[in-house]
C-alpha cells in the first residue's frame, strides 16, 4: 500500500492488531501516507523502531463509571483515557460524551492530538478520553452526578504535570467545572491547570470558549490570502454543528466578512438566506439547550431540512466542518466541488473521509485538516495553563492576540513543511510532517522509552 517497506510492516501489524478500531486506523494510514514523502531520509527511525512506538499509545485506560439517575436507578457507562504520547509535553487533550464514543473513537482522536499539540509549539504531549454516557436529555443532578464518579476514577491518572484533560463533544463549561470541583474535593490542592475550559471565577482563561472557532477561521484566512490572494470578505460559508466550535466559528468568519448560510446539528440542518442570527442560535443552543430545528421555527424565513449529511448541498464558497469525524463523504464532497467551492477547512476532527479529501485536494479546493486548522483551542488551552502557573490572568485581547499570532505560525509551518516535501500548498501532508519531526526528534533523543 506505501511505497516504503517500513511503513507497509508496520502499518500491517497495526492493522492486524487493531482489525476492529476503523477510525484509529484512518487515522494512521492518513499520517502515514504523508511520512511516505520523508521516511527515506531517516533511516535511524527504522533502527530505532520510532514508527512502531508512535503508533502504540503509551497506556490505555478503561474503567466503569457507575452512577445514580432522578429515579433512582443505577447507571453503568464506560470511562476511557488514552495518554498517547509524552515525547514534548505532559499529555494533553480533550474528553468526550457521547453514546458513539468507543476506544477507536478515543485513539484515533489521540493519535491526532499528538501531532496537533507538536503543532502548537507549545510544550503538550497527546491524549484523549472520554464516555459512551450522553448528557442530552440528562438533568444537572445527573450530568453532575456522573462527572464526580468519572473523576474519581480519572483523578489518580491525570495531574497538571501528568495529564491534564479538557472538554470535546458533549463536554463544554458545566462539565468541565463538576469535574474540577470533584477533583479539587479528592486531592484537595487547589491545581488549576489539571484542566482547562474552566470557568472564568476558578481559573478559566478569557477566549478559550471562543479559541477553536476562531482559530479555525484565523487558519482559513490565512490560506485564503496566501494561497489565493482572497479573504472571507464576501463569502458564502457553510458551518457544519452548532456545537462550541461552529458557534464561533460561525461569529469569527461573520465578522470577517462572511456570511454563514446554514447550520446543524445530528438531526438536520438549518438554511437561512439572509444569514445565520447568531444572537439567536446562542440564544438557542447556549442558553436553552434545544434542537437547531428550533432557529427555522422562530426566524421568518428560515427552512429546516431533515439529515444533517445533506448540508453539503447548500451552494457555498466556503466549508467549515465542525460537527464529527466522517461527516463529510464523497457525495458531499462531489457537490460542494460542483458548486464552485473554493476551500474546506476543518474544524471537526478527521470530518472528511479519505475519499472526501481526495476528491477535494484533487480539484484544486484548499483544504486543510483539523489538526492544524483547529489547533486553536488546544493552544489556548496551554495558555490557560500557563496563567495558572503564573497566577494571573491575561484580558480576552491579549490571549486573542497570541491566539492569532499561534494560527499564523501554524499556518506557516504547515505550509514550509509542504514545500520542504515537493508538495507545495498541500496543507494535509505539511501539518503531518511538521507535526510529526519534532515529535520523532524528541523521542529520538529520549532513546526507547
Ligand atoms: P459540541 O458537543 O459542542 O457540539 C457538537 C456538534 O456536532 C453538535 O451540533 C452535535 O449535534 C453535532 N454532532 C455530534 N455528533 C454528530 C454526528 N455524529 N453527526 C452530525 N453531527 C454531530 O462539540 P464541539 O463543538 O466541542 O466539537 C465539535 C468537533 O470539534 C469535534 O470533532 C471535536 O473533536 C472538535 N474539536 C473541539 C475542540 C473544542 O475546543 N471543543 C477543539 C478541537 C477540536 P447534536 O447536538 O445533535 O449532537
Amino acid at each position: 500500500m506505501f511505497k516504503s517497506e517500513y511503513l507497509n510492516r508496520v502499518y500491517a501489524e497495526v492493522e492486524r492488531r487493531d482489525a476492529h478500531e476503523p477510525e484509529f486506523l484512518q487515522a494512521v494510514r492518513e499520517v502515514f501516507e504523508s511520512l511516505e514523502l520523508v521516511v527515506d531520509q531517516h533511516p535511524e527511525w527504522e533502527a530505532a523502531g520510532l514508527l512502531e512506538r508512535f503508533v502504540e499509545p503509551e497506556r490505555v485506560i478503561e474503567f466503569r463509571v457507575p452512577w445514580v439517575d432522578d429515579s433512582g436507578r443505577t447507571r453503568v457507562n464506560r470511562g476511557y483515557r488514552v495518554q498517547y504520547n509524552s515525547a514534548i509535553g505532559p499529555y494533553k487533550g480533550g474528553l468526550r460524551f457521547h453514546p458513539s464514543v468507543n476506544l477507536s473513537v478515543i485513539k484515533f482522536l489521540g493519535f491526532e492530538q499528538v501531532l496537533k499539540n507538536s503543532l502548537t509549539t507549545l510544550p503538550m504531549g497527546g491524549g484523549k478520553g472520554g464516555s459512551d454516557f450522553d448528557p442530552k436529555g440528562k438533568t444537572d443532578g445527573e450530568v453532575m452526578r456522573f462527572c464526580q464518579s468519572f473523576m474519581t476514577e480519572l483523578y489518580r491518572h491525570i495531574g497538571q504535570f501528568t495529564d491534564t484533560p479538557a472538554g470535546d463533544i458533549g463536554v463544554g463549561g458545566r462539565e468541565v467545572a463538576y469535574m474540577f470541583g470533584q477533583y479539587k474535593r479528592i486531592v484537595d490542592r487547589f491545581e488549576g491547570g489539571v484542566i482547562t475550559g474552566k470557568g472564568l471565577t476558578f481559573g478559566g482563561s478569557l477566549a478559550r470558549t471562543q479559541a477553536t472557532g476562531y482559530g479555525l477561521c484565523y487558519y482559513a484566512a490565512e490560506a485564503l490570502k496566501h494561497l489565493k490572494n482572497d479573504s472571507f470578505e464576501g463569502k458564502t460559508v457553510v458551518v457544519s454543528g452548532s456545537g462550541n466550535v461552529a458557534q464561533y466559528a460561525a461569529e469569527k468568519c461573520t465578522q470577517l466578512g462572511g456570511k454563514v448560510v446554514a447550520m446543524s446539528d445530528s438531526q438536520g440542518y438549518v438554511y437561512d438566506p439572509k444569514g445565520i442570527d447568531l444572537k439567536k442560535l446562542f440564544d438557542i443552543k447556549q442558553k436553552r439547550r434545544a434542537r437547531i430545528s428550533v432557529y427555522a421555527d422562530e426566524v421568518p424565513g428560515a427552512q429546516y431540512v431533515e439529515g444533517c449529511r445533506n448540508i453539503w448541498n447548500v451552494k457555498c464558497d466556503v466549508a467549515l466542518p465542525c460537527a464529527s469525524q466522517n461527516e463529510m463523504d464523497a457525495e458531499g464532497a462531489k457537490t460542494l466541488i460542483a458548486n464552485g467551492c473554493i476551500g474546506v477547512f476543518e474544524g471537526a476532527n478527521m470530518p472528511l473521509t479519505p475519499e472526501a479529501i481526495a476528491l477535494i485536494q484533487g480539484n484544486g479546493l484548499l483544504y486543510s485538516p483539523g489538526k492544524a486548522s483547529n489547533a486553536g483551542g488546544v493552544a489556548t488551552s496551554g495558555l490557560e495553563m500557563s496563567q495558572n502557573s503564573m497566577r494571573l490572568s491575561w484580558s480576552f485581547e491579549e490571549v486573542d492576540e497570541k491566539l492569532q499570532g499561534i494560527m499564523k505560525n501554524i499556518y506557516q509551518a504547515c505550509y514550509y513543511a509542504s514545500v520542504k516535501c515537493g508538495k507545495p500548498g498541500d496543507l494535509m501532508v505539511g501539518a503531518n510532517i511538521a507535526g510529526f519531526l519534532k515529535v520523532a526528534e524528541a523521542m529520538m533523543a529520549q532513546g526507547v522509552v
